[in-house]
């Protein structure tokens, strides 16, 4: 089957009908790959929903596709977003795509190279805010009320409902089982709360006949939910995930509590470490905080939380592609050694 994209895979599951507008870069069916190192060391079968191979590299795309059917269908011709960072690729992406504009606020100097540099080249107005993420929200939301302009952040309800399909696809690659166990970053909390809404519907549908357990993770410096409270000044590593205020913390809750979950954090030491491992033991390359799922894991694993040989299956999210974050990748390792133009040289090099 030629693929097009998750609304028409997913169509009967999503807000749109005959004569809505299909903006779409076929994002979605993004593979689901066996992780042999995680599974080892946990003892149940570990598999990554490798997010970054959507086409803007995150898995926004299947937010955007269906928020910028949507607002075409409702005729907008401007969406604005504030991001801190992969909204904005995304968001940039596919209003070049539907061919209306597109305005995003990012916090200034808190954005990873790749994703900015997406958001210029598809032509977007980016305007760099004095102020974080959780501020740069609260200015959108303001502008879009007042001035009649799509907001296409993950408060926008389409968004969650192109998202939700992540879900369908890993039950469909499962063959038509959901996981045990479904584990991700958390941030804004969008995600999780839309991947619980779309386990929910495919048990509601008859496709499962389970739905998993959610785990989510923020990052130590990041963590309101797990704290219960907001944190003005949120610092992490994993910029995908700095925010101190999320949208949807209600929902988060009540994805984690009405499944049995949980919520934990992790420290960028550990997240920076599962960045590693998945790019040295498993061949993927992702952004930070993509890792916080991970490294959560390791650490839950540490306490004996997965049972052994139970032959449970956990399921990672791995949000966003490792090459938005280059200077990340560039930090985290060895510089290349130079060599002169000499096979002994090489070989002396190749051996040391
Ligand atoms: C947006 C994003 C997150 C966080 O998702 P929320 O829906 O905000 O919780 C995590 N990782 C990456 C790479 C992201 O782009």
């Amino acid at each position: 089957m030629i693929w097009h994209g998750i609304i028409e895979k997913y169509r009967e599951f999503l807000p749109v009908g005959p004569r809505t507008p299909v903006v779409t870069l076929n994002e979605g069916n993004t593979p689901l790959v066996f992780s042999k190192h995680l599974s080892d060391i946990l003892g149940v079968a570990v598999h990554l929903k490798c997010e970054g191979l959507n086409p803007t590299g995150s898995f926004k795309d299947r937010g955007m596709t269906v928020a910028l059917s949507k607002a075409v269908e409702a005729g907008a011709r401007l969406v604005i977003c504030a991001s801190t960072g992969n909204t904005s690729a995304s968001a940039a992406a596919y209003s070049a795509k539907a061919g209306i504009g597109c305005v995003v606020l990012i916090p200034r100097g808190a954005i990873a190279l790749g994703k900015l540099s997406q958001a210029l080249v598809h032509g977007a107005k980016v305007l760099a805010l004095d102020g974080n993420f959780d501020k740069a929200l609260q200015m959108v939301r303001e502008i879009a009320r007042r001035h009649g302009i799509t907001l296409v952040n993950s408060v926008n309800p389409y968004r969650l409902d192109g998202q939700k399909t992540g879900a369908f696809e890993v039950c469909d690659q499962l063959d038509g089982r959901a996981p045990d166990f479904h584990v991700m970053p958390v941030g804004n909390a969008g995600n999780i709360t839309a991947y619980w809404k779309g386990y929910t519907e495919y048990h509601r549908a008859g496709r499962v006949k389970t739905r998993p357990r959610m785990i989510g993770f923020q990052a130590e410096g990041a963590a309101p939910i797990v704290r219960g409270k907001i944190i003005a000044r949120p610092v992490t590593i994993a910029s995908a995930i700095r925010i101190g205020n999320p949208a949807s913390w209600k929902s988060a809750e009540a994805a984690r509590d009405e499944s049995g979950g949980l919520i934990g954090m992790v420290s960028d030491r550990e997240i920076l470490e599962a960045y590693r491992f998945l790019a040295a033991k498993e061949g993927v390359f992702v952004e930070p905080a993509s890792a916080a799922g991970v490294a959560g894991i390791l650490k839950l694993g540490k306490k004996k939380f997965f049972r052994r040989g139970s032959g449970a299956t956990v399921v990672c999210v791995l949000t966003g592609h490792g090459l938005k974050d280059p200077d990340r990748a560039l930090a985290s390792a060895k510089k290349p050694k130079g060599v002169p133009a000499r096979l002994e040289s090489i070989m002396k090099a190749i051996r040391a």
